[in-house]
């Protein structure tokens, strides 16, 4: 197993310490796991002028999964967009076809009071939502912003165009690792769509009609993108696997990982058709907490573990990390993102060992 490891900025290489802490103990017992590291984002930035720079590059394509920590901070906001550390996350998936994101929403049990939701709606909460990443509206042609400005007070006639632009072949290959995911976990894939006003979305839930025979043991349903805001919200525990195009499910993604309550915990993978893939928290570099040892290593080393489920197809072991990281919780140690007012506060480093002892 070739792992680059990219911590990036921020609390990322903080995170990734205490992940690289598991890879040792798994490799300790056996498993033949190589490692090597490179600079990304801002970091990169800082010694080679590119956030993405073709060595690092390389070592994403020629290694069989990517663990990435965060990138960004405010020393590079004013950078222009081209040389902004988050390029380097979309030039990785660009160039890497890394076209399918998925996203788990779960609750540990020890966190359900952390949700904005009543604990009876949340817990035991384990979703997934996979979101396709390289069509839809972000990528389609015509776009652009046309016309002119309305001059001596009157009215402009200025028009701001995108396309939800969808091939059949980008559809195809998303709905396939809908299925695929949902044969691994319930069996059950709902798809999203907007099919009662956009011909994009109707060819969508057309495809996975067509789909839906190769994969008799798993049932589909269709649900509008809109009622899906609001189911999850209602009674986000109908649902096992979600699939979306990449706007809808940028947003339902999101909203998804919010009913856990803690940003600190979610991990996600962003895969290509060989099941290579990307994983990282959803969280960003957290600026504010960054050098101080208090971030909460949990979204990253859960990311270790949808690797090993993922690209290295080993769920037993992708289980273990899982088991370990709810051991840690049920022994009490939260760090601040997850600690009530009252409660004492674990380090970084603290949680991490946690979970190595656990494993
Ligand atoms: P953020 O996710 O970095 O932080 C949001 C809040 O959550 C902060 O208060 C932070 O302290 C807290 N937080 C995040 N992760 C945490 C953790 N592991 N433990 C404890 N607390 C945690 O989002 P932001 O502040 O909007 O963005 C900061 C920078 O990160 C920006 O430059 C942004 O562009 C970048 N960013 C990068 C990624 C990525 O690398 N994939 C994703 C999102 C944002």
């Amino acid at each position: 197993m070739k792992i680059a490891v990219l911590a990036g900025d921020g609390i990322g290489p903080e995170i990734m310490a205490e992940a690289l802490k598991v890879l040792d103990v798994l490799r300790r017992d056996g498993l033949k796991i190589e490692t090597e590291s490179a600079l990304v984002g801002g970091a990169a930035y800082d010694e080679y002028g590119h956030p993405l720079p073709a060595a690092t590059l390389q070592l994403a394509q020629q290694s069989d999964a990517v663990l990435f920590g965060s990138v960004g901070g405010p020393k590079y906001d004013a950078l222009p967009r081209e040389h902004r550390p988050e390029k380097a996350i979309l030039g990785l998936r660009k160039e890497c076809d890394f076209f399918a994101n998925l996203r788990p929403a779960n609750v540990f049990p020890e966190l359900a009071d952390a949700s904005t939701l009543k604990p009876e709606i949340i817990a035991g909460l384990d979703i997934m939502i996979i979101r396709e990443l390289t069509g839809d509206i972000y990528f389609g042609e015509p776009r652009g912003i046309t016309g002119h400005r309305g001059v001596n007070g009157e009215l402009g006639n200025r028009v701001g165009i995108n396309t939800m632009h969808y091939t059949e072949a980008q559809i195809r290959r998303i709905i396939h690792v809908g299925f695929k995911t949902a044969r691994q976990r319930n069996k059950r894939l709902c798809s999203i769509d907007k099919m009662n006003v956009l011909e994009a979305m109707q060819l969508w839930r057309d495809i996975a009609i067509e789909i839906a025979p190769e994969y008799p043991d798993v049932e589909l349903t269709h649900m509008l993108v809109d009622n899906a805001a609001m189911q999850l919200i209602r009674n986000p525990k109908q649902f096992d696997v979600m699939v979306a195009g990449n706007m809808f499910g940028d947003i339902l993604s999101d909203e998804a990982s919010m009913l856990t309550g803690s940003i600190g915990m979610l991990p996600s993978a962003s895969l290509d058709a060989a099941g290579k893939g990307l994983y990282e928290p959803i969280h960003g570099s957290a600026p504010d907490i960054a050098g101080k040892g208090i971030a909460n290593p949990l979204a990253q080393i859960l990311s270790a573990a949808m690797m090993m489920r993922y690209t290295f197809n080993l769920p037993d072991v992708a289980a273990r990390i899982e088991t370990a990281v709810r051991k840690a919780l049920a022994s009490g140690l939260r760090t601040g993102d997850i600690a009530k007012a009252n409660e004492a506060k674990a380090s970084t480093q603290q949680m991490g060992d946690a979970v190595v002892s656990f494993l």
